[in-house]
């Protein structure tokens, strides 16, 4: 061994899906990386760059870190496409095919990716479904590693999918919803056709999208550990069944709280903030905030993905203005199939909406979350926007749209007693008696376990925390890794 190069840092290579939430979470573990002194190449696409660059402070923020840098690839998608949608899976699948050969090309050309400082990568910490990455790898004899920026319950519902198949409970027999599920372990007693993964509503196991998500997460495996953005006390017995197929597992998360734990102890005088939007967070809400009385709001908000319709949007909007409270809500420019939402909007809604109501197109949602006047959150239960009510102590009605966030809906309602599912309807009806539920008849219990909740999520990535010593494990396993890379 060259012992003059024993003490340089390793050089972790970070490949995010070019999609919101995924870049959102990796680009706080680059910055809890960097923190560590770990020098971080952060691959990711044009597109989310540019959005990057022109929505945020990222540059600013990672110039503080000399051993940072952004490497840009084609996300593969047609240049003008919408990147939104459930049509966006199908799509993702498909620019892969561009992506993995421009990757593996990057490590052949470059002689395994030197970094800033000129270190060669010396681990692989990619997205989750980028089994492409485990072969390029394989053949360049580099360490590699997942990320997996969904919960572990629905990463556990993916890496059932096979056994569902096999015990016949998928493809669905009958139009039956509300038929329990048996072949997930750990959890029997609670899965309902309706909160499996939205995929698996297809009607054909041989379907393109859940193949997908079945094969590329029984990959897992092949990957040296995975990292999960969740926390033992929150979901400690499904990761028991998930360390039977991979014992190396690090809980990490919540990564947005730990990053600004860990921020605030390098520098206690600052107020870290950390914004990762591809959209222009509108901060006025803010300021319209401050103005309502305490755990009086509901935000309301569906994530980068979800589309609805424009009676989806009616029902939710009468729902909001029924209940009587007061609401702030993020509708994006692209959230509505068919166009322009705001249209043709009865006048008593925009009344009432200007009286009591605050719509932006992109809010700061961690901020907002954490916003004293908030006292609930209408949310499609994405895993970041469900980690970040977690520790905001915030309940929730969820109202899942696709992939992942149907188990996780299942989970905060039945299992964690977090707040309300509402799958599978928006009617303006249940809308609003679901809200005075959850802000009135039921507010004390669900604060109570909210608030629960919170603590130990706190506790997790407190110094000594599980998040806070499996993150200092991750940093050393990747000492390690770079030490042997040089052997
Ligand atoms: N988000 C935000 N402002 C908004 C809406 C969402 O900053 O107005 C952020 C939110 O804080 C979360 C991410 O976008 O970190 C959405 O990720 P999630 O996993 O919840 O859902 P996805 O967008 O992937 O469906």
């Amino acid at each position: 061994m060259d012992h003059s190069q024993e003490t340089l840092p390793p050089h972790v290579l970070i490949f995010p899906l070019p999609a919101q939430g995924h870049v959102n979470s990796m680009l706080k573990l680059a910055e809890l990386l960097c923190l560590a002194g770990v020098h971080v190449t952060f691959l990711v696409s044009d597109h989310i760059h540019d959005r990057l660059l022109r929505h945020t402070d990222v540059h600013k923020r990672f110039e503080h870190y000399c051993q940072f840098r952004f490497q840009r690839i084609s996300d593969g998608f047609p240049v003008e496409s919408s990147r939104s949608g459930s049509d966006f899976l199908t799509e993702l699948v498909d620019s892969l095919t561009v992506v993995k050969p421009l990757f593996r090309d990057l490590f052949v050309r470059s002689n395994r990716l030197s970094s800033k400082l000129n270190r060669p990568v010396t681990c692989i910490i990619a997205d989750g479904v980028l089994s492409f990455a485990i072969d390029v790898a394989e053949e360049m004899g580099i360490p590699i590693i997942y990320f997996r920026t969904i919960s572990a319950c629905a990463f556990w519902a993916y890496f059932c999918i096979p056994q569902l198949i096999e015990s016949g409970e998928l493809p669905f027999k009958g139009n039956d919803l509300d038929v329990p599920i048996q072949s997930i372990p750990g959890m029997e007693a609670f899965l309902r056709r309706r909160d499996l993964p939205g995929i698996c509503r297809v009607g054909d196991s041989s379907n393109h999208g859940l193949q997908f998500l079945s094969i590329e997460t029984r990959a897992t495996p092949r990957a040296r550990a995975v990292i999960l953005n969740t926390f033992e006390d929150l979901e400690g017995p499904i990761l028991s069944h998930i360390r039977t197929q991979m014992p190396n597992v690090y809980t990490i998360g919540p990564l947005h709280a730990h990053l600004k734990t860990r921020l605030v102890a390098t520098a206690p005088l600052t107020v870290p903030t950390s914004s990762n939007s591809i959209w222009e967070e509108d901060r006025s809400c803010m300021t319209w905030l401050d103005a309502q009385p305490s755990q009086s709001v509901i935000y309301v908000s569906f994530g980068s993905l979800t589309i609805i319709t424009r009676p989806q949007l009616m029902e939710f909007w009468h729902g909001l203005v029924n209940s009587g409270k007061r609401f702030l809500w993020v509708i994006r420019p692209d959230l509505v199939t068919g166009g322009d939402a705001e249209g043709q909007i009865p006048t008593e809604l925009l009344e009432t909406t200007k009286e009591r109501g605050y719509i932006v197109g992109w809010a700061p949602q961690e901020d907002v979350l954490n916003h004293e006047a908030i006292g609930s959150f209408l949310t499609h239960s994405g895993w970041n926007s469900t980690l970040e009510s977690i520790i905001a102590g915030v309940p929730m009605i969820c109202w899942p749209y696709f992939i992942d966030q149907q188990v996780n809906s299942r989970f905060v309602g039945e299992v964690w007693r977090l707040g309300m599912d509402i799958k599978d309807t928006c009617d303006r009806v249940i809308v609003e008696t679901m809200i005075r539920d959850l802000m009135e008849v039921r507010k004390s219990d669900f604060v109570h376990s909210a608030n629960r909740m919170a603590e130990l999520a706190r506790n997790a990535i407190g110094e000594g925390g599980s998040s806070y010593c499996n993150l200092d494990r991750l940093i050393e396993d990747l000492k390690l890794m770079s030490v042997q890379s040089r052997t």
